[in-house]
């Protein structure tokens, strides 16, 4: 390996794959600037979880502390039919014996360790907030990013570099510009609410339940953050998913109606958790689609590529988009340093990235962890059952999980072998 002539990388979009992209530019000792849109670094959002293949990762820019202590240390997932009987349960993360843990994390904490970290190794003058993209330009010796002030819409000063890279998310600009006539999102059918309630621990207290499934109604409730009142209560992030054909267009801060949908869970009291009481502690509802594209043909052209949601977007179901652009960012910065050409540089991380994502989106679609639920639901007709091994055997249910964890890399074994973010076909 030796390393690459690039001098400065232009990073559009500082979101989880524009900040871990920064860290792993600078400990590779390549220069880059970020440009955000948003005025201010907000946090965002409500959870996502990070699997041990990107967990690994950010242990490797030395995070794992600061993570650690805004986060819950996954302990477990746990399945169970929506008259709550339990389907299946495993150990994740540490306590499955990996060396890397599984975080449940506040998107908006994690964002806060990744800025705080680029802050202090770049420095806060490398982050420019309050700048929005509006396209990208090439010639043999560099790249171009165009930008508005998003607040005022007045040009600002082009910024040129040696490569732009487009971590601008769903919504992704530069992904517009590099494939004009790509149709809109595709629609799942299956329609999201999401929110967090402060409430008592729940079965380990770091459990990941998924409970039900899409057709009645489907829950994912795990908590993200300890003793947020003083009293022991946790911050607990839920996700209420339905098939409907209702729908809007995709954006993480829309608010949402629980009359919309608290009907599919309005008897979902069980010994472990009073559903409906639970959700109605949130403050705020969020409403977001089930939506993803088509895996693109590519994603580097010259001196420009893209990178995490703006690459790939993918089905909110798996716990792995924030987890496949933190690996994105990383295979990125490794061959910079590889390769001294920075266009077979962009080539390089495509040619390892995109046939691996590509496999994780098409996954998403067709056998999440959830299809666990879908098993059951269909080979029961959505009743109550006896006794789970009459159903499903747990060889059955240990196939399907472990399936899935090939796919996105972070079975155990291609942990071990180092092998994350390559490319692995069922
Ligand atoms: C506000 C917000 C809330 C979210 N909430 C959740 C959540 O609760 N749960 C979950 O699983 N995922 C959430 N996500 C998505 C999640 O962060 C991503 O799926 C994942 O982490 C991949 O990260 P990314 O860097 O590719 O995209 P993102 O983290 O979405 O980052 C993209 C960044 O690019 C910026 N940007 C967009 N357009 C431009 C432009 N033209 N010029 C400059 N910058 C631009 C955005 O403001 C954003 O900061 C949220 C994303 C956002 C932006």
């Amino acid at each position: 390996m030796h390393r690459g002539t690039l001098v400065n990388v232009i990073i559009v979009g500082g979101g989880i794959g524009g900040f871990t992209l920064a860290l792993f530019l600078h400990r590779a000792g390549i220069g880059c600037r970020i440009y955000e849109l948003a005025p201010e670094i907000r946090p965002l959002g409500v959870g996502i979880n990070i699997l041990p293949h990107a967990s690994r990762e950010l242990g490797e820019l030395g995070l794992e502390s600061a993570l650690a202590r805004v986060s819950v240390l996954t302990r477990e997932a746990v399945f169970f039919n929506r008259f709550g009987q339990l389907i299946y349960r495993e150990a994740l993360g540490r306590y499955a014996g990996y060396d890397d843990p599984q975080y449940s994390i506040h998107r908006g904490e994690l964002q806060k360790v990744l800025v705080a970290a680029a802050a202090e190794r770049l420095g806060a003058d490398r982050i420019f907030t309050g700048w929005k993209c509006v396209g990208v330009d090439q010639d043999a010796s560099g790249a171009t990013a165009q930008f508005q002030d998003a607040a005022t819409g007045e040009a600002l000063a082009p910024q040129s570099a040696d490569i732009v890279v487009a971590c601008d998310g769903l919504h992704s600009v530069v992904r517009k510009t590099l494939h004009p006539h790509e149709g809109p999102p595709l629609y799942s059918g299956v329609n999201m609410w999401r929110g967090v309630s402060i409430w008592p621990s729940i079965l380990s207290g770091a459990s990941m339940i998924r409970a039900g499934w899409l057709a009645s109604g489907k829950m994912v409730i795990y908590p993200i953050r300890d003793n947020v009142d003083g009293h022991g209560n946790q911050l607990i992030n839920w996700v209420a998913e339905l098939e409907t054909p209702q729908h809007t267009n995709r954006d993480w801060n829309r608010p949402g109606d629980i009359n919309d949908f608290i009907g599919a869970f309005a008897d979902w009291h069980f010994d472990w958790l009073d559903v409906p009481a639970f959700i109605r502690e949130a403050q705020t509802i969020l409403e977001f689609p089930m939506v993803d594209q088509d895996p693109l043909p590519w994603w580097s052209r010259g001196r420009v590529t893209l990178l995490g949601d703006a690459a790939h977007p993918m089905y909110p179901r798996g716990s792995n988009g924030a987890g496949q652009a933190i690996l994105d960012a990383r295979a990125l910065a490794d061959a910079l340093v590889a390769h001294r050409d920075p266009v077979d540089a962009l080539k390089a991380y495509e040619t390892k990235r995109l046939p691996f994502t590509a496999e994780v989106v098409r996954m998403n679609r067709k056998n999440p962890p959830d299809a666990i639920l879908r098993e059951v639901f269909e080979r029961t007709g959505d009743k109550p059952f006896r006794r789970i091994e009459d159903v499903i055997s747990q060889e059955e249910l240990v196939a399907l999980s472990e399936s899935y964890k090939r796919v996105a890399g972070f079975d155990k074994q291609s942990l071990q072998a180092g092998a994350s973010i390559a490319p692995q076909k069922l």
